[in-house]
């Protein structure tokens, strides 16, 4: 899994930070890429990019400001150009399908591939065998969510060589082993799957925050996750903004992933006041709170391996 930061300002674009989207490349584990908001311009920041907008399978919208939804149409209307097929589950609060079908609407936007919408509700918005996703409403000033994608736990590796102990030959009953099943050998022994199994493996979790201002949700959707993403619009010497406009500073972000205990975390959502000369002071101050941190600029990669979170460079 990678996490890339396609836009990570905050309000609106600047020469060095474009508006909110975030890519997560499932390209191991499902093949997809699924986005977390998609500002103006996203599909010219993918240009500079590996990711290929047909692999984009789920779009989860946060709220419905401009900075995080602006280029939801162009997006969409290139996917189709670009021969996507396959459908797009489009995840977000109310009203946002409303705006994306009068956008491509009134443009004439012919779009090739199925487009489902899910109206998000706290609770869980998808699952299937590999992943549960949930969401909470956060404090912003129009409804906004969070989202907790959590990995189902991975089967344990297959023990070959326990398994020609108990005389199973090559072939397709070690599939069937390493998947759960148990089998029963030509001479009628039945080996158990969790006998030459080693034991399942925890996946991952990574909670991507929306715009808030502290809150309980956001500490509930970060209890103990690998990976926090949590917007940082203002710093300490700004933070009477932070809770008038429904954001946070650097150091509310660190409180949270510390009282969430979560286990690394990623800012990002910067305010265009700070040039990148600031940005050495809000990590500094936020680190003190928090050490495992890192603040996130316009195309960082981050893998997550080994149970470890390394910035790619
Ligand atoms: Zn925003
Ligand atoms: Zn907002």
């Amino acid at each position: 899994m990678q996490l890339q930061f396609l836009g990570t300002g905050a309000g609106m674009p600047s020469k060095e930070r474009n508006t909110s989207a975030l890519a997560l490349k499932l390209l191991e584990e499902r093949g997809t890429i699924w986005l977390f908001d998609c500002g103006e311009a996203t599909q010219h920041q993918i240009l500079h990019t590996t990711i290929r907008p047909r692999k984009i399978e789920k779009i989860f919208i946060t709220h419905l400001h401009g900075d995080h939804i602006f280029g939801l149409p162009g997006l969409l209307s290139s996917r189709s150009f670009l021969g996507g097929e396959d459908t797009l589950t489009l995840y977000g609060p109310k009203g946002l399908k409303e705006w994306v079908q009068v956008s491509l609407e009134i443009s004439s936007t012919h779009i090739t591939y199925p487009i489902d919408f899910v109206e998000v509700e706290e609770g869980i918005v998808f699952e299937d065998d590999q992943f549960i996703v949930r969401a909470m409403e956060l404090e912003h000033v129009i409804p906004c969510y969070g989202y907790r994608i959590e990995q189902k736990p991975l089967p344990g590796e297959l023990l070959i060589d326990k398994a020609k102990e108990l005389g199973v030959p090559k072939g397709p009953l070690l599939g069937k082993l390493k998947n759960g099943e148990d089998v029963t050998l030509e001479n009628g022994t039945v080996v158990y799957s969790n006998e030459v199994t080693a034991s399942p493996k925890n996946g991952f979790v990574v909670t991507i925050l929306g715009d808030t201002r502290v809150c309980e949700n956001a500490k509930r959707l970060s209890s103990e996750a690998d990976i926090v993403v949590h917007e940082a619009t203002f710093d300490h010497s700004t933070s009477e903004h932070a809770a008038n406009y429904g954001h946070s500073t650097n150091i509310e972000a660190a409180k949270t992933a510390k009282e969430a205990n979560a286990r690394f975390l990623i800012l990002n959502h910067i305010s265009a006041r700070f040039l990148p000369a600031d940005m050495k002071k809000i990590v500094v101050d936020a680190k003190e709170v928090f050490p495992q941190l890192f603040i996130a600029n316009d195309y960082d990669e981050f893998v997550w391996k080994n149970n470890q979170l390394q910035q790619d460079k």
